[in-house]
């Protein structure tokens, strides 16, 4: 037995180590364990939000965001520039230096807050004990009150498309292609299917994403899917619902892909091929089988409301647990449990965490969506207003899109608010914040909105909700 903490911490992620600050500053002696290594043996903190998920795929959507702004729309303001070229390296680098800030920031962070960071792989035994074993093969033995498994997810593998990093690649492949494919091929038209299909189609590539369910993006609200996909149709992505593949080959550095439609098949020839069919927890020899920890039907690790495990002093939080795979969602959990460790109650609004997909425009989502308020039988009103009648909007050339509030039609609180368009992820948080506090539709009808903002949307369509909208024709009168 080489230390004895308070806690001992799992995984570095936005979980792991937000749960870790959080017990420090409560008090507790804390290590985080983590085995992601750099190619020099330094451990990589961050999990895989910062180092291969959100962070990198949000600077590469920038980049290319910025790339197309250039090439299509400067000149709508008289800005000139030519024809834009794209260095794939130097945005890479952009990319990696933003990782790099963002990942010594987080090792910066323990270390101020006195956190021991345990370099290797981590296996919780029975009794609260977690066995390490570090790069070089070497075991030992800590042990504390607490135990918090956060060890995340990995991409879920196809045998349909094996993924070789080359040709067929994951999302982590996608975040690294050292050019701009002229033929790309999606498995899967989720968020990062979208997120990443966006990247390259924004910089050249023609881009296919074959998605096996015939609806598109069925958890978000319907008419907000319905105008993404619409717009998304307009930018170029050829998203094909109802496709499900079947196999995949590589020839001559190619990659032919077949897939069935129905009865029918086809086959694709791409110059590579994502595969973004979703992530599975991060469990594989995790937990000893006399840890006491279990599995839900799901493959995560079991939690109740709360992030215990059935394993007492043992919690799990993040991707591996159930819940969306997000990781404000995980952070949140980090915190609660860091709370419950302290001894406060501190619960989680699961009902209330928002969904974002950084495409442009953004699609956004939180609470209730029209069609579960449906199936629910709930009554409600809904207000919907669009971006072309927004001043700010226009003024950016920004202005595809609508927000819509959903209010209990008896009641008047507000039980949903999904966006698609310019900044859809803030102005749906604002919302968020005025559900969190209960708030109705007329709470934000009555409240003054800066002008000429983004926001005065939130207000029309908080207005629209009861037929008050001023700047547009509304269907109902009040
Ligand atoms: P992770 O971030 O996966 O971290 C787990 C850590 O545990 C890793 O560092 C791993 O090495 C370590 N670990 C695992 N097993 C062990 C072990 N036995 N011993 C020691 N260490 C171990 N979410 C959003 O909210 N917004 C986004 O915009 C967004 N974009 C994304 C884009 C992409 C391309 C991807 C792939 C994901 C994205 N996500 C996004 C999801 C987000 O990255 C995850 O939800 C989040 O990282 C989960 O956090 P976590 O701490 O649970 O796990
Ligand atoms: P997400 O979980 O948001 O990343 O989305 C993953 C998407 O991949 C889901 O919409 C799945 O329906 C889709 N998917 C999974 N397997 C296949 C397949 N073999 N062919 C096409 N789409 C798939």
């Amino acid at each position: 037995m080489t230390a004895a903490y308070d806690v001992i911490v799992i995984g570095s992620g936005p979980a792991g180590y937000v749960c870790a600050i959080r017990c420090a500053q409560l008090g507790k002696k804390v290590a985080v364990v983590e085995q992601w290594a750099d190619d020099k043996g330094k451990p990589v903190l961050g999990g895989t939000c910062l180092n291969v998920g959100c962070i990198p795929s949000k600077a590469l959507l920038d980049s290319s965001h910025k790339f197309l702004e250039a090439k299509e729309h400067f000149s709508d303001h008289g800005i000139g520039l030519g024809d834009p070229q794209i260095n794939v390296a130097t945005m890479m680098q952009r990319k990696d230096q933003i990782v790099g800030q963002l990942t010594g920031g987080v090792a910066g962070l323990l270390k101020h807050n006195q956190i021991d960071v345990v370099q290797g792989r981590g296996k919780l035994l029975a009794n609260r004990k977690v066995e390490v074993q570090a790069p070089d093969g070497s075991e030992a033995v800590y042990e504390a009150e607490n135990i918090v498994l956060a060890a995340g997810s990995l991409p879920i593998d196809i045998p349909v498309a094996p993924v070789d990093q080359v040709h067929i690649v994951d999302s982590t492949g996608a975040l690294v292609f050292d050019a701009v494919p002229e033929r790309l091929g999606v498995i899967g038209a989720g968020v990062i299917g979208l997120e990443l299909g966006s990247v390259w189609g924004r910089l050249g590539a023609e881009v296919v994403l074959l998605e096996a369910m015939d609806s598109f993006l069925p958890s978000m609200d319907a008419q907000i899917a319905k105008e993404g996909q619409k717009l998304f149709k307009k930018q170029g992505l050829d998203i094909r619902l109802g496709a499900r593949v079947t196999g995949s080959e590589v020839v001559d550095g190619k990659v032919h892909v077949n897939y069935a439609t129905g009865d029918e098949t086809h086959t694709e020839i791409f110059d590579r091929l994502i595969v973004s069919v979703g992530r599975r927890a991060q469990t594989g020899e995790l937990f000893a089988e006399d840890s006491g920890v279990t599995m839900d039907e799901r493959g995560c690790v079991f939690v109740n409301d709360v992030c215990s495990t059935e394993a007492p002093g043992v919690w799990a939080i993040g991707d591996m647990v159930r819940g969306p795979m997000l990781a404000h969602k995980g952070s949140e959990e980090g915190v609660m449990v860091a709370e419950q460790i302290a001894g406060h109650h501190h619960p989680l609004n699961y009902d209330l965490i928002p969904s974002i997909i950084y495409t442009h425009p953004e699609i956004a989502g939180v609470g209730k969506t029209e069609q579960e308020l449906k199936a629910e039988g709930v009554k409600f009103k809904v207000g919907t207003f669009p971006f072309a009648a927004i001043g700010r909007a226009l003024a950016a050339g920004d202005s595809d899109g609508m927000i819509k509030i959903i209010a209990d039609e008896n009641t008047d609180q507000l039980l949903g608010a999904h966006c698609v368009g310019p900044s859809a992820a803030d102005l749906v948080q604002q919302l968020l914040i005025a559900m969190e506090f209960g708030s109705s539709a007329e709470d934000i009808q009555m409240m003054v909105f800066g002008h000429p903002t983004l926001s005065e949307a939130v207000h029309e369509a908080a207005l629209a909700v009861d037929g008050k909208a001023i700047h547009m024709a509304n269907r109902k009168k009040r």
